[in-house]
């Protein structure tokens, strides 16, 4: 990320977990150094927090249609989960088949999906 200075309103190009691509962002917040602490996607509304520059969690739209983790449910980039063990979480990246990459709080953790069930 560049040093420079960025203010609340401001409109970035940057990297959406939601979108998995580089997308436009409106700045929310910056802190007093003029550091993006949260930003939102313009397209998909995933919200990024940031820590010293550094992405420390993404809050997606689709809080509300979080629904338990299911091993044999196929999920897709952006979706929203309720882990038993982990909380709220939402898919980052669909890996190859049967994995993805969640996002709890501030760990990114790697689950299997689209499982068969016995
Ligand atoms: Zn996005």
């Amino acid at each position: 990320m560049k040093a420079e200075k960025y203010e609340a309103g401001q409109k970035i190009s940057m990297m959406c977990s939601g979108c998995d691509t580089e997308t436009p962002h409106t700045i929310e917040t910056v802190t007093k150094l003029g550091k993006i602490s949260k930003a939102q996607c313009d397209t998909c509304e995933t919200a990024s927090t940031f820590n010293r520059g550094v992405k420390t969690s993404v809050a997606g739209s689709r809080t509300k249609e979080a629904s338990p983790y299911d091993r044999t449910r196929k999920y897709r980039k952006g979706q929203a989960m309720n882990h038993f063990k982990f909380g709220h979480g939402e898919v980052t990246a669909v890996l190859e088949t049967q994995k993805i990459d969640v996002l709890f709080g501030d760990t990114t953790r790697r689950l299997i999906h689209a499982q068969d069930a016995n």
